[in-house]
């Protein structure tokens, strides 16, 4: 039996994901604990490109995909590597990642992205309300550039699944464009903007700010490396490098690692360390005034705090593997195209593994057959922008109020 210093709910991971779930939880008059070996938001929830996007409805398993794969993998500076000894262990992943974009499947998906995105910006606002870092979240337009005036068509499917979703929409060319981003090369001829969006100045920086808040509601903060779950009476014992510890519920929001501790309990999810990179231009000599992403390049561009962040890849190699810096390297060049007076001398690297599922949902909610046992990873490519919406449903799942959205999506047990 839990003792009454035992919390009510031990969050595993203070990512972006645990830390939004403590606030949420706490808001409603939990005791919580949050338990991560490293200081809070260092994971990937540090690195990401800081796009927070309300209308992200598109996943990255769309019908045809496939066909672009064996270009990328050739491309040293292609959106997509793997490290061809892996390739083995990522293929049942792979396969279901295929099987997820079929057209079918599609409306589901996207509706479900939404129910998690669309109050990204007015919930990071709320929890950043008297932090004195409410300036980390800005409004933004998040523009999609293409090479070619021909490619930025409205009819192909992945924008028209946002138009049947109202998602605000402009086609922008030439003159047009250079207004929104003047330092963009006029090599690029169109844009399609998204409107009435936010993007972070410092994503690591809103996590430890909320951090900070967190602490002074008073969430406990645990530097433990987490090595295994054991049931125990109506709760669990959590094998850690500290000694174990006693929990009365326990939510896995350890990202990318949640796979590997759950595997330990039996509990088997297609989770992937999806890897990505960046590439930090400290003394840019230019300013964005949005988030742009390289449609064809599939990176994105922004002014942060600390200089212009270049955000991109998906690398497969497993949770474990060094990483190859190459990969951030690559984008110097690539954004000097984009941005001919980028000053890109002066370099941060950075690697960060995305939680990733084949179908872009994230899993939340109970382990069915574990009481007392939630989850809260598996975001993806938008995780930074989901992740208050994410701890808002999972409080509310613990507290036993009504939901605002369909939960059967996010089930953990959902690939079978
Ligand atoms: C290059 C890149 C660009 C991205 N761009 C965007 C973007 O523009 N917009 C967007 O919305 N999303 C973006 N993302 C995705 C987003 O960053 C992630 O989905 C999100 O950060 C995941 O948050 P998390 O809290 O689940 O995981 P993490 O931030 O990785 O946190 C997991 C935590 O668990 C802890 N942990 C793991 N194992 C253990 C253990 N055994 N014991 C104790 N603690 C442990 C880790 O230390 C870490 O703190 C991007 C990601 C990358 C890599």
């Amino acid at each position: 039996m839990a003792d009454e210093a035992t919390p009510d709910v031990t969050i595993l991971g203070a990512g972006i994901v645990g830390i939004c779930t403590a606030l949420s939880l706490r808001e409603r008059g939990f005791s919580v604990a949050l338990v991560d070996r490293d200081p809070p938001a260092e994971g990937a929830s540090h690195g990401n490109a800081g796009s927070l996007s309300p209308w992200s409805c598109v996943p990255q398993s769309m019908p045809g995909v496939w066909k672009s794969v064996p270009g990328w993998l050739m491309d040293p500076e292609g959106p997509v590597a793997l490290r061809w000894a892996y390739a083995p262990r990522v293929l049942p992943w792979v396969l279901k990642f295929l099987a997820a974009g079929r057209e079918d499947r599609l409306p589901g998906i996207a509706d479900a992205m939404l129910g998690l995105t669309r109050p990204t910006v007015e919930l990071y606002r709320h929890h950043l309300a008297g932090t004195g870092h409410e300036g980390l979240v800005r409004d933004s337009v998040y523009v999609h550039v293409y090479r070619k005036a021909e490619s930025a068509n409205l009819n192909a499917l992945a924008w028209r699944m946002r138009s049947e979703r109202q998602v605000p929409l402009e086609l922008v060319t030439g003159e047009a464009l250079r207004e929104v981003e003047p330092a963009l090369s006029p090599e690029y001829e169109a844009a399609v903007l998204i409107k009435q969006q936010g993007r972070a100045l410092d994503p690591g920086g809103i996590g430890k700010a909320l951090a900070e808040k967190a602490a002074a509601m008073g969430i406990a903060f645990e530097r433990r490396a987490v090595q295994a779950l054991r049931p125990a009476g109506t709760g669990w014992t959590i094998e850690t490098d500290a000694g174990p510890m006693a929990a009365e519920r326990v939510v896995v929001a350890m990202g990318a690692w949640s796979g590997r501790l759950l595997a330990g309990l039996g509990v088997a999810v297609p989770l992937e360390a999806e890897r990505g990179y960046h590439l930090i231009l400290k003394d840019p000599g230019i300013r964005l005034n949005n988030c742009i992403m390289n449609v064809e390049g599939k990176f994105v561009a922004s002014s942060m705090n600390a200089g212009v962040r270049v955000a991109g890849t998906a690398e497969f190699a497993g949770l474990d593997a060094a990483p190859d810096y190459r990969r951030a390297r690559v984008f110097a060049r690539m954004a000097k195209r984009m941005f001919p007076d980028l000053n890109t001398e002066d370099t941060i690297e950075w690697m960060g593994r995305r939680p990733s599922t084949p179908d872009s949902i994230p899993c939340l909610g109970p382990v069915p057959g574990h009481d007392n046992l939630h989850v809260a990873f598996g975001h993806g490519h938008t995780g930074m922008t989901m992740a208050p919406k994410t701890g808002d449903v999972v409080a509310r799942r613990i507290a036993g109020e009504t939901l605002d959205i369909d939960m059967a999506p996010y089930r953990i047990d959902r690939f079978g």
